[in-house]
Order: C-alpha cells, then structure tokens, then sequence
C-alpha cells in the first residue's frame, strides 16, 4: 500500500470497470505497475469535497482486517480519485444472491463475525458508520467479507441523506434515526439487518413494504422474520439488535 496520502495518479494504471454507485464509477488498477487497487472515480457534484477531504484523513487512520482499506486520493485534478483495497468477489450483496445457496452454514457464520469484527474495531474508534448493510460490504479471493463505504457524511443527494429520500436506508435503520436522525454505534448495531441479509441468501428485508409502512411497522414493534437459514438460536441474536430501549 502506498505511503503517503495523497497519490501522485501518473503512478495508477486503469484496468477494467468492475462496478458503479452513488459516486461514479469503480475500477480495477495498478498502484506503481505491480499492486492491485480499486479507483473509484468520483462523478462531479456527488460529493462535499471539503468534507469527503476531512473524513478521508480519518479513514485513512481506520486500518483493520475486516475494513477495506483506503490507500489515498488524487485531490489535484478532477475527477477525484480514491483508491482502495481491491475486493475481488465484490460486493456482498450480489455474492449473496449468486453464491448464497452454495455457501455451508459455517460460512454465512464467519462472514457476519468478519462484519461484527469491523464494526467493533469501528466503535472502538468512535467512528459511526451509518449505513451498514451487505451492498456496503465487500468479499475478497479468500470469501473474507469487509465492511466498506462507512461514515458517508459527505453524499451530496438528499434523496439519500433525508430519511424521508427514496434511498435512505429505512430497513436498515432504528427508530430513533427514522424519526430524529439520532446516529450512533447502537444505530449502527440496528443495521446488524446485514446478518438476516446473509442468512437469507441476499434477500430484501421486508420485501414487498413501502418505507412508510417499515416506519410504521417498526415503530409498532414489528421485527424482520426468521430467515430459512438461521437455527432460532442465531435469530435471537439479529433480534437483540433491533431491541427498543
Ligand atoms: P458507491 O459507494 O459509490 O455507491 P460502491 O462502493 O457501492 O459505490 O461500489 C459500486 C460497486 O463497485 C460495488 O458494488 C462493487 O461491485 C464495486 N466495488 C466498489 N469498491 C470495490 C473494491 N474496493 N474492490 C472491488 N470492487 C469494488
């Protein structure tokens, strides 16, 4: 991984596409010929620049096995650049769908420990990170999940930020962030959503619910059911972290 932090990008080669969200596109590269990277090439006006800046220094201090590591940024021309860890099997959510049904149960269990691991590490940082769920986790060559995309304070889109937005992370979130923007490591627990995501091969919680309904069911008390493929003793434990104080 590169030293420093800022990346001089005459030392990144671009390989291939492999994916895109909320900020542009994501590809596979080469940091000084000979080490793989993702660059994610940052679309303009899909971030707080400023504020991206300031959080990327904290992130970069975040360094943990189970977090996919920021190397650096390319602040000097436009588009941004950030360069990551690269995740071969991509992201959770999709491995989940394509290769969930192949996966034994002791391997859904590692994957929400590796999850559980990051996270820990996170709160022991006191970072929070907001949106916690298998399409901001990534999987590696080894099948080691990772938890990425954290503390995104710098999106520039309110349908994304307002938890009245069409993306807002609803299903993902405890009352006290739909109804306050309360955020905190016990919200982040809340998105522990993730681990009914693996145990159901990559399904959508509550499937076939408007936003406004999840609000009201979940401000009623009513939780996600059981996935097929968690034993009652692990439902206990996704369950505990939808728990209202
Ligand atoms: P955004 O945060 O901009 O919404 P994501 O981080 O979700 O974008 O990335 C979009 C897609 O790009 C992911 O679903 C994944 O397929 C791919 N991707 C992102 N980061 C990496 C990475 N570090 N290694 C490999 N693939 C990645």
């Amino acid at each position: 991984p590169p030293e420093k932090w800022e990346i001089n990008p005459s030392e990144l080669t671009f390989m291939k596409v492999v994916g895109s969200g909320q900020f542009g596109v994501v590809k596979l590269g080469k940091y000084r010929a000979d080490h793989r990277v993702a660059i994610k090439v940052i679309r303009e006006g899909a971030m707080y620049e400023e504020d991206f800046i300031e959080e990327a220094k904290v992130m970069r201090r975040l360094c943990h096995p189970k977090l996919v590591q920021l190397y650096g940024v390319c602040l000097q021309q436009r588009p941004l650049l950030i360069v990551a860890e690269f995740m071969e099997n991509g992201c959770l959510l999709n491995f989940l769908r394509q290769r969930g049904r192949s996966l034994m149960d002791s391997w859904l269990l590692s994957m929400c420990q590796d999850i559980c691991e990051g996270m820990e590490y996170l709160e022991a940082h006191s970072f929070i990170h907001r949106d916690l769920a298998a399409r901001n986790c990534l999987v590696n060559e080894h099948n080691v999940v990772k938890v990425s995309d954290f503390g995104m304070t710098y999106v520039l889109d309110n349908q994304y930020t307002s938890s009245s937005g069409a993306k807002f992370p609803v299903k993902w979130s405890p009352p006290e962030v739909l109804h306050y923007s309360k955020y905190s490591s016990k919200s982040d627990v809340w998105s522990f959503v993730v681990m009914w995501e693996v145990y159901s091969q990559g399904r959508t919680p509550f499937e076939n619910r408007s936003n406004l309904d999840v609000v009201n069911d979940i401000t009623r008390g009513i939780r996600l059911y059981r996935p097929h493929r968690a034993s009652q003793p692990l439902y206990a434990i996704m369950y505990r972290c939808w728990h209202e104080v």
